[in-house]
């Protein structure tokens, strides 16, 4: 058992570790942050951190308990829904939510990062740059950690440390050498590639504000997120290999020739494509999942070093920010009784975070093609039209996952009954108003009870 005198040791400060950190100092906890990359307040970011990402209801629940959401109000843009370009340029906005107050906010991560780490150290949180975990000795708990910049190697002690080393972690590493570890990564046969759009005459955005724009192309979308200072973080998602793939991106003329053809509307958006394409890398996108998640009182991983996720629902970092709001709780019922909590954490969200990993990947398939289909389209708008209706038995997947707390292996599994109540109330109708009432009724009262709103 480790008392508040002893220092707990996160590994990463990207944005569960400051986060996590913050709650812990106002805990009474001295705590220490070991990151391998520079301090990106100081040095200038490299190309390829650039992404926005959409913050949601599980998120904000977390970073309201830390008291930082309304600071980070300021550097949000609110998304009311997907904005989708058809390849004839027509533009369709579909809405995320039942009202207004149903959105997701457009944050850049590298202003949401520093905002964390700031936040940490105000709460007096000493972060080491440069320092790369090497590994750790998951019996005496000692840390081997490097300084990147000189390259001398060092040991640290530690009597509780937690991985927020993110989707490649050193301490989930050190624990796939036990006995007995469990563990899967499966990438997608897709890359992606960040692009901008610069902001417009006067520092105005170039394109509708508040909307997730989409431009969906069957097998492969762009889509743009808004920034406060005008401009949109644009993440190209395209197949490795193939016909329109990234092995074929490689010259300026085929770069531009494959946005003039499939993305008109852009190109005079993004008058320097080309550059834009080649400045950045390409990245790839895994699924990790493992198990168990702690060893003893020691040594724990949390957020996506426990569990990356592919970015499709737009939870990646809502799901690791409620893993903090689980463990804090956890910790505020036993006190630092490392062992038990790590134990309860993992069994609370084990079984959740394999849930919205699967629903990350099959949402993919749903931004990328279905969003431009008409009867995926009627769909939607009947479970909003349910929703309406029966706001306390009808809430749609999305929502579920995105506007509520509703634990993920819940949203999931009712997920995939009101599918088939929806497949069959929309399967011979063009209009949601010509919906079987009586019908939707009778399913819903007969299938679903209702749920508990949190
Ligand atoms: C293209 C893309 C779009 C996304 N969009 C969204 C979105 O819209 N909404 C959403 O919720 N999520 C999104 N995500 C997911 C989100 O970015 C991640 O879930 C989130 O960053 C995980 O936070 P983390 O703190 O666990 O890990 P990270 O943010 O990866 O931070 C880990 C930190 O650990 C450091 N580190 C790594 N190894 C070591 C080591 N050995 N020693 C010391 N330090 C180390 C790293 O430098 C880094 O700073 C997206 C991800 C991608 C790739």
């Amino acid at each position: 058992m480790t008392g508040k005198d002893e220092t707990i040791t996160l590994i990463g400060a990207g944005l569960n570790g400051p986060l996590l950190a913050v709650e812990l100092r106002k805990r009474g906890f001295k705590v220490e942050i070991y990151e391998r990359r520079p301090d990106m307040r100081r040095v200038r970011m490299s190309a390829g951190r650039s992404i926005n990402l959409a913050i949601s209801t599980r998120g904000i629940h977390a970073l309201t308990r830390a008291g930082l959401w309304d600071e980070m109000r300021k550097i949000i843009i609110p998304m009311r829904g997907r904005m989708m370009h058809s390849a004839s340029s027509e533009l369709t906005f579909q809405p995320y939510g039942k009202d207004e107050t149903e959105v997701i906010n457009s944050i850049s991560r590298a202003e949401l990062s520093i905002a964390l780490m700031n936040a940490a150290e105000e709460q007096g949180v000493k972060i080491h740059f440069q320092r790369r975990c090497l590994g750790m000795d998951l019996k005496s708990g000692e840390l081997l950690m490097r300084d990147e910049e000189s390259g001398t190697e060092r040991c640290v002690d530690s009597t509780a440390v937690i991985g927020c080393d993110g989707s490649a972690s050193a301490i989930r590493g050190a624990m796939l050498k036990r006995n007995r570890f469990n563990y899967s990564q499966q990438y997608l046969d897709y890359g992606y590639k960040e692009l901008t759009i610069p902001a417009g005459s006067g520092g105005k955005h170039q394109i509708e504000k508040n909307a997730l724009h989409i431009w969906p192309r069957g097998n492969y979308m762009l889509i743009a997120l808004p920034n406060v200072d005008g401009t949109f973080a644009c993440i190209l998602f395209l197949p490795f290999e193939g016909k329109d793939s990234f092995e074929k991106m490689v010259s300026r003329s085929a770069v531009t020739e494959f946005f003039e053809a499939r993305f008109p509307d852009v190109v005079p958006l993004m008058p320097d494509v080309a550059d834009n394409f080649f400045a950045n890398p390409t990245g790839s996108m895994v699924t990790v999942k493992c198990a168990p998640w702690h060893v003893a009182g020691r040594a724990l991983l949390l957020g996506d070093a426990a569990h990356a996720i592919v970015p499709f629902f737009g939870q990646g970092i809502n799901c690791g920010f409620e893993d903090c709001t689980v463990l804090l709780e956890l910790l505020d019922q036993h006190g630092p009784e490392w062992e038990k909590v790590f134990g309860e954490f993992e069994q609370a969200r084990k079984n959740n975070t394999d849930a919205i990993a699967d629903l990350a990947v099959e949402n993919f398939v749903e931004m990328r093609d279905r969003v431009a289909d008409p009867r995926f389209l009627l769909r939607k708008k009947l479970e909003l039209a349910l929703e309406a209706l029966y706001p306390r038995q009808f809430v749609p997947k999305y929502s579920m996952v995105t506007f509520h707390r509703i634990p993920y292996m819940i949203a999931r599994k009712r997920g995939e009954q009101q599918e088939r109540i929806l497949a069959e109330l929309s399967e011979r109708i063009d209009r949601v108003e010509d919906a079987d009432w009586k019908r939707a009724d009778e399913l819903i009262r007969g299938q679903l009870a209702p749920l508990e709103m949190s």
